[in-house]
């Protein structure tokens, strides 16, 4: 047998391009579980479980359909790989494009002595190809107009055919019917967790034990808790969180998708990326079961459309614009903000924020926060405090659960904190507390007072708020969407801005 194909860690499906170009008696399947990663980032303890049980459950999937898998456990990728291939005598690697650019440059780095055959990603429902033909049209990308496009090209939603297809219910976004603010006593449905098998436990011995190994060699812990991990590792597990997803949340999941409430981290969420983002469900099945559901079971339009164009719109558009915008990106900082990570962010809360210190103990926890909590808890902080983006996003990739390069890069430098000077948002997300006390309960056991701006009991949020805009007046007061807030800022005195200023510094200082 010379044919061989190496899976990644985030392909894991059988229909992934690699596996489905051939038959499984026809090449010898590879999965290498590599500790080097850790020499690249310091993961959150349950993801590099997640990452690495998924992926032996994954081996066991494809034995039991037919294949010869060869599953390997090494330090590095380069001399597992090679071993591999001298051992078995493979004359040919087939791969399928992985969605972060910076897998395949450190593949191509090892310089194996057999060709690679890199097949291009059936993973998302937009090639590349097909992405970089739709954003050459247009001078500015906006995603309400790719989302469109996506509901149109896969009949997504849709009622009619053709050119005269129209948008379900006659209104293509309910985005203002889903922006309620938490109600007193407001509690979302229990998920679906897991209890860790005997092939997760075996997991989670080997980063506690590379965990130990890394202290005794100097290095800080890894972050997060390793117990309880409660989340799947198998397409069997992802399915069952799909389909309890629609029995007990789909039908809420609108109306307080951008509530956060103390003690209820996930709400209505649909806790579904960690498991699109491996491969474990595609994104198109995913789709296709919700409008059925939508269907059967008479699901509110505004909650349906909701969560499919957070995987038809936002999920896509972000993974075609990360690798049409390619490697500079990366390097964006239009804002040049340099503060490096305040320690309380590595350290799982110690702000003294309320708001953030729970959500960094909600991602302590499971290496999970829903997308307000991230937008506009942390990333509004890394925004205001002018936190260096890419030490920024590279915290973000590490810390969740569901962070990859692809992801990160466009939600984080774009739309978390401008750095890409609004080549994806049209304005920087900057908000100041009264957006946190208006969509969450954290403000109430606060050590900070929301409403006061400046001294020692003001709202950090609210001083590095005006600071933010005192500080980029300049930069951003032509945009037409900045308009109002900088009339605002005008108002203030001279006075008020220096107090405003100077307690903004003062916050600053003990980073
Ligand atoms: Fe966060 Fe400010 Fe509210 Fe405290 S008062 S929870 S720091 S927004």
């Amino acid at each position: 047998m010379s044919l061989g194909i190496w899976v990644l860690g985030d392909q894991l499906s059988q229909a992934q391009a690699a596996l489905a170009s051939t038959q499984p008696d026809a090449a010898r399947v590879l999965l290498v579980e590599s500790s080097s990663v850790l020499g690249q980032r310091a993961y959150h303890r349950q993801k590099l479980v997640l990452v690495w049980s998924a992926m032996r459950h994954f081996a066991e999937e494809l034995r039991q359909a037919g294949w010869t898998v060869d599953y390997r456990i090494g330090e590095q990728f380069g001399t597992t790989v090679r071993d591999w291939i001298t051992c078995h005598g493979i004359e040919q690697v087939w791969l399928m494009e992985p969605a972060d650019r910076g897998f395949r440059d450190a593949i191509e780095r090892l310089t194996l002595p057999v060709k690679l055959n890199w097949l291009p990603s059936n993973a998302f429902l937009w090639s590349r190809e097909a992405f970089a033909a739709w954003a050459d049209g247009y001078r500015q990308l906006r995603m309400e107009l790719f989302y469109r496009e996506g509901r149109r090209r896969f009949a997504v939603l849709m009622e009619g055919e053709g050119a005269k297809a129209q948008p379900l219910g006659g209104q293509w976004n309910y985005d203002h019917d889903n922006r309620r603010a938490p109600t007193k006593g407001l509690r979302g449905p229990e998920p679906l967790w897991f209890e860790p098998d005997a092939i997760t436990q075996a997991v989670m011995e080997r980063v506690e034990q590379l965990d130990q190994e890394r202290q005794k060699a100097g290095l800080p812990p890894l972050p997060g808790r390793l117990v309880p991990f409660r989340w799947g590792v198998s397409r069997a597990q992802a399915l069952a969180v799909l389909e309890h997803f629609i029995d007990t949340r789909l039908a809420g999941f609108g109306p307080y998708q951008d509530a956060m409430v103390n003690g209820e981290p996930t709400l209505w969420h649909a806790l579904l990326s960690p498991y699109l983002n491996l491969g474990l469900l595609h994104p198109l099945e995913v789709i296709r079961v919700l409008e059925q559901a939508g269907r059967d079971r008479a699901v509110p339009l505004a909650c349906l459309e909701g969560v499919i164009r957070q995987i038809l719109g936002w999920r896509e558009y972000t993974h075609g614009l990360y690798h049409w915008f390619g490697p500079a990106y990366g390097e964006s900082n239009q804002l040049e903000a340099q503060a490096p990570l305040p320690a309380w962010l590595e350290h799982g809360g110690g702000s003294g924020m309320a708001c953030m210190d729970t959500v960094l103990q909600e991602i302590e926890q499971t290496g999970y926060a829903h997308h307000i909590q991230r937008l506009m808890v942390l990333a509004n902080y890394g925004l205001l405090a002018g936190l260096n983006p890419q030490a920024l996003t590279d915290w973000f990739h590490r810390q969740f659960i569901d962070g990859y390069d692809w992801v990160m890069q466009t939600n984080v430098l774009g739309m978390g904190v401008y750095a890409d000077g609004g080549r994806l948002a049209s304005k920087p997300y900057a908000a100041s507390g009264n957006y946190i006390r208006r969509m969450s309960t954290y403000c109430q056991d606060c050590r900070f007072d929301v409403k006061q701006r400046h001294g020692p009991k003001a709202c950090p949020f609210n001083s590095l708020y005006w600071d933010f805009l005192a500080r980029h007046r300049d930069r951003l007061r032509s945009n037409p969407r900045m308009a109002l807030v900088f009339k605002q800022l005008e108002k203030l005195t001279p006075d008020e801005l220096a107090a405003i200023r100077q307690t903004a510094a003062e916050h600053r200082s003990p980073m």
